[in-house]
């Protein structure tokens, strides 16, 4: 059996991922549980999976719910880190939101564990250092993304020479289709309405202003080991491919499924073997397939990742940074939904980026960058 520790457990890949484990009882052994403050689901979890060790984000929460499970229960960004590192674990799934999974995922690949990444934070921060880390402890890195599922499903027995680039496909999220002068008006609630995926509130958000694709550029960058100017973004309104792979004979490889995360969680958990009846099979007859360039114009974020990307050193991860306050200002109210290109622009406008030598870098560009869109609050 597979020794499984996820980071996140109770987020919506977390839970995704405790349903493939649930219907295929036998292949799989949950050894560790780390979440954030729903520790009401995290012990329902902890009863019904009985992992060997489970961390929650306050203390106060994990002595109490260390007395009714009777085990010690882990805290903090310590707990989660030790949930990374738990003995019994053959993969490590790391998918705690945002720029929190950034040291619990780098304790897993420090550990030597296998990572289904899902965080895709880990890579935009601190891509280079993050990729070195796992050569050197020989973490492999398998992606949960589903775009970044389907590039590498679609350089699988592939040579490399042969690339000529990869293409992330978007939705496009609730706005597509939206004429620019009316974005303003948007509430939170419509963004949160993603057409096609069920995801979390932060990265439904980027899924409107298309910055999460931006961030899925940067993560495919490190990933994959490639420069922007060979990945290219294509709209795909039905979801259905979920990215391609094109190669210099001008042949393009894709992978095709229903939208279901269910589907790139089960495989990175059981590669190459592929789990039947984890989600439903795609119906071809009267498929229909769209693809169309974005409108920078209507998604002006996207342009913000490719220019971060391009700068490098710390600038990617003052971008997360300035969009994570961005978003939470939009979901507060207190700025409009196009507010949230207007923050981050300044901010990276503001940044002067250094070299990555330490994951302190990492972190310091997120401090000053959190700071300085504290601070543009005034253009709401
Ligand atoms: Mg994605």
């Amino acid at each position: 059996m597979k020794g499984v520790a996820i980071l996140g457990s109770t987020g919506s890949i977390g839970r995704s991922a405790l349903e493939v484990i649930r219907s295929n009882p036998g292949r799989f052994r949950v050894v560790a549980l780390a979440a954030g403050d729903n520790t009401e689901l995290l012990k329902e979890q902890a009863e019904e999976f009985k992992p060997d060790f489970v961390s929650v984000s306050g203390k106060e929460a994990a002595a109490r719910l260390g007395k009714i499970l009777k085990a010690p229960v882990g805290a903090g960004v310590e707990g989660a880190e030790e949930a990374a590192r738990c003995k019994g674990a053959d993969v490590v799934i790391s998918a705690i939101s945002g720029a929190a999974g950034l040291l619990p995922t780098l304790a897993a690949i420090r550990a030597g564990k296998a990572i289904a990444l899902a965080n895709k934070e880990t890579l935009v921060l601190a891509g280079a250092l993050v990729m070195e880390e796992a050569r050197r402890h020989g973490a492999r890195i398998i992606p949960v993304d589903s775009e970044h599922s389907a590039v590498f499903q679609s350089l699988a027995g592939h040579r490399k020479e042969d690339l000529k680039r990869v293409v992330l496909t978007a939705s496009g999220g609730p706005f597509l289709n939206k004429p620019v002068q009316e974005l303003d008006n948007v509430t939170p609630a419509e963004a949160l309405k993603h057409p096609r995926w069920s995801m979390g509130r932060k990265i439904s958000i980027d899924s409107a202003t298309l910055m999460n694709k931006g961030l899925e550029v940067i993560e495919a960058s490190h990933l994959f080991g490639l420069p922007g100017a060979r990945i290219s973004v294509v709209i795909h309104p039905q979801s259905v491919v979920h990215s391609m792979a094109e190669y210099v004979d001008g042949s393009i490889i894709s992978q095709m499924s229903v939208p279901d995360m269910k589907g790139p969680i089960a495989y990175a958990l059981s590669l190459p073997e592929r789990i039947g009846g984890v989600t439903k099979p795609l119906e071809l007859s009267g498929l229909r397939l769209d693809f169309m360039e974005p409108d920078l114009k209507m998604f002006p974020c996207l342009a913000l990742a490719y220019s971060a990307l391009q700068a490098g050193g710390t600038a990617p991860a003052a971008l997360n940074a300035a969009d994570e306050e961005a978003v939470a200002m939009f979901l507060n109210g207190r700025i409009p939904f196009t507010g949230i290109y207007r923050v981050i622009s300044e901010v990276m406008g503001a940044f002067s980026p250094k070299p990555i030598k330490t994951i302190e870098d990492v972190l310091e560009a997120d401090r000053i960058a959190r700071l300085a869109a504290a601070s543009v609050k005034a253009l709401s």
